[in-house]
């Protein structure tokens, strides 16, 4: 199988940064039908090559970053990549996956995939110039901010490069440290801090490489009927207008916004950060990332001292906003930004300064121990300045920048409160009024995630009802399995408002040319990719008992709102989702099931 005429560039670049090897690979030929590319070709390296029980911040561990066959074709949103690790803030299978405009140009370069393994002694950047691939020194670099290191590289490199980079946390090995390319990041689990684990400031990318798809007349077919299904779908148009803020107010109306660090669902001020408020105020102009027909994101007027964002989305605008019952506009830009210059998750950000507020409203913690700054509820500036501590790994912002669940160890009476599973902050969608979305925090591979296939449906489209858990295990199940199939071909997740999997798949089939014969055999290939997460997780130690939610969502009943009274009944919920995974009571997959998925036969060399 020439997979160099089915989407693929048939190489996987590896660099070896504590002895400066590069070399290449080609790809798994027989497993790649089974895991397509992006999140499950990023599984599968992990799960084969990484040693069990590695550091994560140790040279063992590997940092990979993998597209899929869709990256850098021209399906709608195809600059998609994925970077896969395990996760220093939860100690389990990480992916993220980003937009923006470095996805393609590494397929352009001529590569599947990146697996950077090692440290170097002191800070390098990767540049990859088509075939040429070369490490150079960095200490230039070292210290600078995301928009410092970028425009840099950019005076250096040149306008057609296209570069990744760490800020200061992630060069100081905190959990809320993201990659960015410019204003688009793999923001979750402190994968910066990984990369800053390995003393790699940045990855330049420059290539030129065509991607030849299989059939191309069945491709451009599935071409016209993906893009006919993206632009006439409302919610996309929706999207295009108000961002990912959009969604913000019905969100509210469902008592499901998040406020006050989830002891409400409900905002009184949503109407001031909602995507309408934004669009009238403070966005100038859109941005969209590569192959994009949408351009959700929105680049903000500048403030009165310059500074602008490409933002906020939905989640940035409830961490920074509503979780800190913030209601301005002005001070979530200005929190955003931080975010974004110094390359932080503003999800576990917001989640940090949310917590901290409540510790400070309960009294647990003093002005004095956060270097005299009061976080009081809805106080900007109090915000912006434990933002800024954060950024710069000043004083308190040392151990604020480790996240949730860190302070937790160092507060233990604000444990029942302290939002996160699994290690991983919350993001935007209060578990107790959306109950398959807790069930998919729950369970999701690396921690409380919205994009590892929650049902958000069942809380803005009607799907079904969000406070009864009556069929949401297979929702879910069903859910995760599509998103994950998404994420291996590697398109945006937006466009899924408007195709469906079966226009995925037609995109998926004209381009490979695999023998997938009905969409349901993606949906198989996205349970069987989210599964071999899971076999990573077990592997690490992790079972049922690490499925859960924080007491907060278990014990403690909605003060009010649509969900008043609402706790998540989560045990029957987990005991269903294990029965149609087929795993067992204690949460891991049975013998037989990875028989049915192909995974035992494809993991056989590795186990041997
Ligand atoms: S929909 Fe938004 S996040 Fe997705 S590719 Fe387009 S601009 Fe990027």
């Amino acid at each position: 199988m020439d997979l160099k005429q089915r989407a693929y560039c048939d190489r996987i670049l590896r660099v070896n940064l504590s002895t400066g090897t590069i070399n290449t690979a080609p790809l798994p030929a027989e497993a790649m039908p089974l895991v397509l590319g992006g999140k499950g070709l990023g599984a599968w390296l992990l799960y084969t090559e990484l040693a069990p029980h590695t550091d994560p911040l140790s040279p063992d561990n590997l940092l990979i970053f993998s597209n899929g066959p869709l990256t850098g074709t021209t399906a709608p949103t195809a600059g998609r990549f994925c970077a896969t690790t395990r996760s220093p803030a939860t100690g389990a299978y990480l992916d993220n996956y980003s937009g923006g405009y470095w996805g393609q140009m590494l397929k352009y370069a001529g590569y599947d995939a990146l697996v950077i393994s090692g440290a170097a002694d002191s800070p390098v950047m990767l540049v990859i110039d088509n075939d040429r691939v070369e490490l150079r020194p960095a200490d230039h670099l070292w210290g600078s901010t995301v928009t410092e290191a970028t425009a840099r590289l950019r005076d250096e490199f040149g306008h057609d490069w296209q570069s990744l980079v760490i800020g200061p946390p992630g060069e100081q090995l905190r959990n809320v440290a993201g990659i960015f390319n410019e204003t688009r990041a793999l923001a979750r689990g402190g994968v910066g801090a990984v990369m800053g684990s390995k003393r790699l400031k940045a990855i330049v990318t420059r290539g030129n490489r065509p991607v030849r798809v299989f059939d191309k007349a069945k491709y451009e077919r599935a071409l016209q009927l993906a893009f006919r299904a993206v632009r006439m779908s409302s919610k996309t148009t929706l999207l295009s207008r108000e961002g990912t803020v959009n969604i913000l107010e019905i969100i509210n109306v469902m008592g499901a916004l998040p406020t006050r660090n989830f002891q409400q669902g409900q905002f009184e001020l949503a109407d001031e950060v909602s995507g309408a408020a934004f669009r009238e105020h403070n966005w100038k102009k859109d941005y969209a990332c590569f192959g994009c027909p949408i351009a959700c994101g929105k680049w903000t007027v500048p403030l009165e001292d310059g500074k602008t964002i490409e933002g906020p989305e939905y989640e940035t605008t409830f961490a920074l906003g509503p979780n800190c019952a913030i209601g301005s506009r002005e001070a979530i830009i200005r929190l955003n930004w931080w975010c974004d210059e110094y390359g932080m998750d503003t999800i576990s950000v917001g989640g940090v300064i949310g917590f901290v507020m409540e510790l400070y409203q309960r009294g647990l913690i003093s002005a004095q121990e956060l270097d005299g700054i009061e976080p009081r509820w809805g106080d900007g500036a109090a915000a912006e300045a434990l933002v800024e501590k954060m950024a710069k790994i000043e004083g308190c912002g040392e151990w604020l920048a480790q996240g949730v669940a860190a302070i937790a160890e160092r507060y233990p009476e604000g444990k029942p409160f302290a939002m996160h599973v699994k290690g991983l902050e919350m993001p935007a969608y209060h578990p107790s009024a959306a109950k398959g979305t807790a069930l998919a925090y729950a369970v999701s591979e690396r921690g409380a995630c919205h994009l590892r296939g929650a049902p958000l449906g069942e809380l803005f489209s009607g799907a079904a009802d969000p406070l009864t858990i009556t069929g949401k295990p297979q929702l879910f199940r069903d859910t995760q399995a599509d998103t994950a199939a998404w994420d291996s071909a590697c398109l945006c997740l937006f466009p899924g408002y408007g195709m469906t999997l079966k226009e995925l798949w037609q995109l998926v089939v004209a381009a490979t040319g695999f023998d997938y014969p009905t969409p349901a055999d993606l949906q198989l290939l996205g349970e069987r990719v989210s599964t071999l997460a899971r076999l990573f997780n077990v592997r690490e130690g992790f079972n049922r008992a690490h499925d859960t939610l924080p007491a907060r969502n278990l014990s403690q009943p909605m003060g009010g709102g649509p969900a008043a009274g609402h706790v998540v009944e989560l045990e029957p919920m987990l005991d269903e989702y294990y029965r149609i995974m087929g795993w067992d009571q204690n949460g891991i997959p049975t013998p037989e099931r990875l028989r049915e998925l192909g995974l035992a036969a494809l993991l056989e060399p590795a186990a041997g």
